[in-house]
């Protein structure tokens, strides 16, 4: 630890904050605006660069106005971590008793520089006041942040509150009343560490949360209709793909149903295209919670979708297709929309089908006969 040398490193952790701050805030320009939380994290690199500025300038400032003014920006820096995570994963921000919080840990970290000069109090107050930001935050975190990203901002916040907490106790054992702030010490050396570290790294998973966010929103917008939320053909057929080699491999039996709203074109005529729209959301969600999680839906065209049922046989088949004719046509006009009904055709995979493709082939050749046979019911293969 000899080498250790306190406000050298911390001022490199400030000038690492600034630079982070400022990559923060130049990312959030590049990415989609309904990504939030890059603005908070960008301005508490920042505000924790501030504070390590001012304490930098302790010997122009004194140590009253040093300890109160960069405990300000640490706290201030310390919310605004929250407060972007908060925003990022889309949760209530509790500010007003973050706030709260900061203002009694401030209060007291004056009295303890003022009124009666203790460097554990200050210690202490601080430490405390962050830690209990910090908490909030690894709270959020430890509910919502996934991947790799998420797995980095909960261990540094999580890190963080363990070292501060012990900061803010072991103080009243290890440290005098007029320790000064860069005391050498085990504990001082770690707290030090860690604020350094965490703000790199706070930065740099803010980074990596980020772009997994958007790289899962582009998956995303490749992948499922815009209009119905449900998947896209091509995805679909990736879906597929992949049940019918299972299919091949060890036989395990799969169905695909084709719906097809019946006379939808009258929908359109009648009531104008937005509300025929609007029925398409509404008996895509519909057809959604019909099915089991591992069902794949699928818009294949038009007012034509697809399921893919693996592990189904054709009562399965012929069950899942009737449920969806019925709950159809018993609630569509409860939304407030016309009422439409469906028809359905489906097809079990079995040994004369030579692809994917002519298993989809009899799906649709059932649909049409589903259509002759007068609408609003279903024909199995
Ligand atoms: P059938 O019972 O034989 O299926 O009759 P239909 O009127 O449903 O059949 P058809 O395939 O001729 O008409 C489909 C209509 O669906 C025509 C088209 O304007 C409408 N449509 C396709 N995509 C959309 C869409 O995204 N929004 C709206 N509002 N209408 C759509
Ligand atoms: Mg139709
Ligand atoms: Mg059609």
């Amino acid at each position: 630890m000899h080498d250790f040398h306190a406000p050298t490193f911390v001022l490199i952790a400030g000038l690492v904050s600034a630079l982070m701050g400022w990559v923060l805030l130049a990312l959030r320009r590049n990415y989609p605006p309904d990504i939030e939380g890059l603005r908070e994290w960008g301005l508490a690199c920042l505000a924790c660069a501030c504070a390590t500025l001012i304490y930098k300038l302790e010997t122009l400032l004194g140590r009253s106005i040093t300890s109160i003014s960069g405990a300000a920006l640490m706290l201030l820096g310390f919310v605004l971590f929250y407060s972007g995570s908060a925003r990022f994963w889309q949760q209530r921000e509790h500010l007003r008793w973050m706030a709260a919080w900061s203002v009694v840990a401030w209060v007291a970290m004056v009295i303890f520089s003022v009124v009666w000069p203790d460097y554990r109090g200050r210690a202490s107050a601080l430490a405390l006041g962050l830690a209990g930001i910090t908490a909030a935050h690894f709270w959020v975190v430890w509910r919502h942040a996934k991947g790799l990203g998420g797995a980095l901002v909960k261990a540094v916040t999580g890190v963080q509150c363990a070292v501060l907490v012990l900061r803010g106790i072991s103080t009243w054992w290890v440290d005098a009343p007029d320790t000064t702030r860069f005391a050498p010490g085990l504990i001082q050396t770690i707290y030090l560490a860690t604020f350094a570290i965490s703000a790199l790294m706070m930065s740099v998973s803010a980074q990596l949360v980020s772009s997994e966010r958007v790289r899962r929103m582009l998956e995303n917008l490749a992948t499922h209709d815009s209009l119905t939320g449900v998947l896209v053909r091509r995805a679909w057929l990736q879906a597929a793909g992949r049940e019918w080699a299972r299919w091949q491999r060890n036989g395990s039996p799969m169905a695909v149903l084709m719906l097809d709203i019946d006379h939808f074109k009258r929908v359109n005529d009648q009531h104008g295209h937005a509300v025929g729209d609007a029925v398409l959301k509404h008996f895509a969600q519909e057809v959604r919670d019909l099915l089991r999680p591992f069902d794949r839906l699928a818009r294949y065209g038009g007012e034509e979708f697809i399921v893919l049922a693996p592990d189904t046989q054709n009562e399965g088949a012929l069950g899942m297709g009737q449920r969806i004719c019925q709950t159809v046509a018993d609630r569509a006009a409860q939304a407030g929309l016309p009422a439409v009904t469906v028809s359905v055709g489906a097809a079990v995979a079995d040994a004369g089908d030579t692809s994917l493709d002519a298993l989809v082939a009899r799906a649709d050749a059932a649909l049409y006969r589903a259509k002759q046979a007068g609408r609003n019911r279903v024909v199995v293969d």
